[in-house]
């Protein structure tokens, strides 16, 4: 089979001095700072930042069971609109992903779509409802490989099968992402506790509803030796214990969504559901004590939370509406306007956070890698100077649920190479040919 060259010129890796970079096979071939190539396909990148292929942690696919809101194919074209080359498909789909059945199936819709490779994670328990341990021995064994347990959206709430949970999965180098939330403490919570809570008349989702589970499972992880990561941490109290966690040497990671870097509770003063998210949108202390933590290494990646919902179940009274946005086509844009605009991080720490180590963090051994002469193709496109303007009715996620809609953000992402393939040129994703 032969596949594309790509000449890529004068892009900025990782925004240092501008080089060529030559793609062919599937692998980057030469980066020099001058390459000529006849046989290659030249695309010109003055101005432009070239960064390792985007890897999600953390997004929610639907397929199986909730194909009006998304499939496994739309979202893998919004994550190839978004700069990224592999998503981490979570496991409360209908039927759940708890078996080595599921997991397949999902990873093989993967394969199809052709656009990213799609990562199963597997529940942790059966059915999500926190009691018996889901087939996790299986999952791992699948073609799917499974590495990554969560029971996102429920959380592994019972001490003792979250104990056996992270004893088990040490013997595949497994790790549990826990969605950190004391249900009791949170019982028909709809936005964070807070001053707007109150004042609006809204059931609050405590801080320490977080931070009562992230203390216990560090502890739970330090004890049997074990990697737990800590999905979407929105609290500064979060913060305080991941770095506490982390200066004792346990195996702790953690994540942070765009929306959380930027968005606050205040938005509930508009009573549209669209930011209605669980964990919920924080204050503005919150806000910055996630980007300081960012940008500081406390917080290891940023992850979407990908989470899309149908008009039905979104455009409604907030008290009914569903919990979640989308994140897909918005996140590195978010991650530049929060993080580099405001000299936090440098391209290459945002490479680190948003393709380096989340790809460590699932055990994705092909993602991720620095962008060198033989690592795979995975390579992601912006123009940190050019701005866009979010328009939901544009958007390629099968949902509509975007907070952004509207908000002139900076950084397009203009291409995506995907084991050398292009999925986007020129902000146009490029379906795979089937053949
Ligand atoms: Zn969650």
């Amino acid at each position: 089979m032969t596949t594309q060259r790509f000449l890529l010129k004068g892009g900025k890796v990782l925004g240092a001095a501008s080089s060529d970079l030559l793609i062919s096979n599937g692998r980057i071939e030469a980066i020099s700072k001058s390459i000529s190539d006849e046989t290659a396909t030249v695309i010109d990148l003055k101005g432009s930042v070239v960064l390792p292929g985007l890897v999600d942690l953390h997004t929610h696919l639907r397929e199986p069971g909730r194909e009006d809101s998304e499939t496994v194919a739309s979202a893998s074209r919004a994550g190839a609109k978004g700069g990224f080359t592999a998503l981490s498909a979570m496991a409360n789909t209908s039927p759940v992903a708890d078996t080595a059945g599921v997991v397949e199936q999902v990873y093989r819709l993967g394969q199809e779509a052709g656009l990213v490779d799609v990562f199963p994670i597997g529940a942790v328990t059966q059915g999500l409802k926190g009691e018996q341990l889901s087939e996790i021995g299986a999952m791992a064994d699948s073609v799917a490989r499974v590495r990554v347990f969560s029971d996102d959206g429920n959380c592994v709430f019972d001490p003792l099968v979250m104990r056996r949970a992270l004893e088990y999965i040490k013997k595949f180098d497994g790790v549990i992402a826990q969605h950190a939330q004391e249900p009791r403490l949170t019982v028909g919570s709809q936005m964070n506790e807070g001053i707007i809570s109150s004042k609006l008349g809204l059931k609050g989702w405590p801080a320490i509803a977080e931070e009562a589970i992230i203390a216990r499972d560090v502890l739970l992880a330090d004890h049997v030796q074990s990697r737990l990561h800590i999905c979407h941490v929105t609290t500064a109290g979060g913060v305080e214990i991941v770095r506490w966690a982390k200066a004792r040497g346990i195996q702790v990671t953690a994540e942070v969504t765009p929306h959380h870097l930027l968005l606050t509770d205040d938005l509930a003063s508009s009573y549209d559901p669209v930011f209605k998210v669980n964990p919920p949108l924080r204050t503005e202390h919150d806000v910055m004590a996630l980007r300081e933590a960012l940008a500081d290494g406390t917080i290891d990646i940023v992850a979407t939370d990908h989470a899309p919902h149908t008009s039905e179940t979104k455009d409604c009274e907030w008290a009914e509406a569903s919990f979640g946005m989308i994140g897909l086509e918005t996140a590195l844009s978010i991650v530049t306007k929060t993080m580099v605009e405001s000299g936090l991080l440098d391209w290459a720490g945002v490479a680190q956070r948003m393709s380096i180590a989340p790809a460590a963090i699932g055990r994705y051994a092909n993602h991720g890698q620095e962008l060198a002469v033989g690592s795979p193709a995975h390579i992601t496109v912006i123009n940190p100077t050019k701005s866009w303007v979010v328009d939901r009715d544009l958007v390629l996620s099968k949902s509509r649920n975007t907070p952004y809609h509207g908000y002139e953000l900076p950084g397009l992402v203009t291409h995506t190479f995907f084991g050398g393939r292009a999925t986007m040129i020129d902000s146009k994703v490029i379906d795979k040919v089937v053949q």
